[in-house]
């Protein structure tokens, strides 16, 4: 028997207001513990929340990226429980009114697009985070994160494999970051994703008992665990065993999942709309102030960039991942004119820079200033590719200095003089005489061979056109 495998997510991606949701606290990470925190975020009694409009504002951007409908008027409510990380003993949610239903993400599979259709977007506060020290019989609790704003997207039961899970994480995560309102870093939690679980038999239009899977902080945990996940519920069936409805935790050293909590201990939230909270209500203007403002998002950047710049899809992938990298490119192309020799350059030297130095290009002293005057030398044979590849770039890169500047301090002018590069030429010759003589019998593979020589002797400053012309002329003559 065949089985299939169906897949929900709730995405929780926290948001880059300055401040929390409910008060002016900030929401800085990696600051002391309990230092971003006052006597609302604390849940001391008698204090009054109130909202963050920038919050709202973000959910808006989101939900119009996203083309969901949205709820004009939306209800913040309590949603009780208890945990030491949660000071008020219940966290504001939205429950029966989210700011946002419906709209979709669309992901791309090997060139396939597939729509993920979303169930809701809502917004609520973090919690605080344990921490848990094996030292100590004790945890502590650090509120910092109590009360940051979230946006919970929900989707639909539509996602087929754990590949096509981490294609939505990784556009999302894209859009997210496009639209400026969410880091995306996913090892510091400030995009987190619970996966919903179930397997059928294919072809079944019934759902399976879903299993909720929690605690995978990357791209690679969340793939693992679903695929860890599938097989185990998939061997149960086989055994012809029941899948039981729970909660399970995924362990990145055994990578496994593990019970967490069943459905015994299943909450029961006891909703009701927080009578501190007034209505949200959004002005129809708000949202089409907002829809006015969005940047162009990942999807139809690359379809642009597709069609203006006669690059492959794979180029085009790499260059749009983030939106600062994909405006570089546009600016340096701009500014230098063929857009295929600047790609090419950013895909391979710049990107193993940035790699290398877990660095974005902003982060970095590269202009499209200095990456087009770079290329604009090798153009006019000032240089030659190798020597921008392997002298001048990095020390642009290091230093911020101009092209030309390294080039003259360097004393790297490519040397194109026939005169001059035919006396290193014939000595190259001179010194390898067996070589010649294999030439000469028919090998002309050997003409690398001499280039590479002369381009050593001149330490790489020869233009390769020029010794290959004299090399060839003298071998043969
Ligand atoms: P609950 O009430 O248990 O929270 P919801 O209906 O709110 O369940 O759905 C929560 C998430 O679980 C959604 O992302 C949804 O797509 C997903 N989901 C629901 N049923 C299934 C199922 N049978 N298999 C896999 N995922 C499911
Ligand atoms: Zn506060
Ligand atoms: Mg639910």
């Amino acid at each position: 028997m065949e089985f299939e495998a169906v897949i929900g997510l709730e995405v929780h991606v926290q948001l880059t207001t300055k401040t929390k949701m409910f008060c002016s606290c900030s929401t800085k990470f990696g600051n002391p513990p309990n230092t971003n925190v006052c006597p609302i975020c604390m849940g001391f009694p008698g204090v009054l929340p109130v909202i963050n409009k920038k919050a709202i504002e973000y959910a808006l951007k989101l939900a119009i990226a996203l083309g969901c409908k949205i709820n004009l008027r939306s209800v913040m409510a309590r949603k009780h429980y208890f945990y030491p990380d949660l000071p008020k003993g219940y966290q504001i949610s939205q429950y029966e009114l989210p700011i946002a239903e419906e709209g979709a993400v669309e992901i791309e599979i090997n060139g396939q697009r597939k729509k993920v259709n979303l169930v809701r977007i809502h917004m609520e506060e973090d919690a605080g985070k344990l921490i848990h020290d094996e030292k100590h019989p004790y945890s502590y609790v650090d509120f910092n994160r109590a009360g940051v704003p979230l946006l919970e997207i929900v989707s639909k039961p539509e996602i087929s494999s754990p590949e096509e899970a981490v294609a939505y994480l990784k556009t999302l995560r894209r859009i997210v970051r496009y639209l400026g309102i969410c880091d995306g870093n996913m090892e510091e939690g400030s995009l987190r994703c619970d996966a919903n679980v179930s397997v059928r038999p294919k072809g079944s239009s019934k759902f399976g008992t879903k299993v909720e899977l929690k605690n995978m902080n990357s791209f690679k945990h969340v793939e693992k665990a679903l695929s860890y996940e599938i097989k185990r519920q998939i061997g149960l069936l086989l055994e012809g065993k029941e899948v039981v409805q729970e909660t399970r935790l995924y362990d990145e050293a055994t990578q496994t999942t593990h019970p967490m909590r069943g459905k015994e201990e299943a909450h029961d939230y006891c909703y009701f709309p927080d009578p501190d909270l007034i209505e949200v209500k959004v002005p129809e203007s708000w949202v089409e102030q907002v829809a006015k403002e969005l940047p162009e998002l990942p999807s139809q950047k690359k379809d642009r960039f597709l069609k203006e710049y006669g690059l492959t899809e794979k180029e085009v992938d790499i260059l749009i991942e983030e939106k600062d990298f994909a405006d570089f490119f546009e600016s340096t192309v701009k500014l230098y004119g063929n857009p295929k020799p600047v790609a090419n350059f950013l895909l391979t030297e710049v990107l193993r820079y940035l790699n290398r130095d877990h660095k974005l290009i902003g982060e970095t002293k590269l202009t499209p200033e200095l990456i087009s005057e770079l290329l604009t030398l090798v153009d006019k044979g000032v240089i030659s590719i190798t020597t921008a590849k392997q002298q001048v770039f990095p020390e642009v890169y290091e230093s911020g200095t101009s092209p030309k500047k390294v080039v003259e301090e360097k004393g790297l002018v490519q040397e194109s003089s026939e005169d001059k590069l035919r006396a290193v030429c014939e000595e190259v010759l001179k010194e390898n005489p067996a070589e010649v003589e294999k030439y000469k019998k028919g090998k002309k593979g050997l003409l690398g061979f001499f280039v590479g020589q002369v381009m050593k002797k001149t330490r790489g400053k020869a233009n390769p056109k020029v010794v290959n012309q004299i090399l060839q002329k003298l071998l043969e003559s």
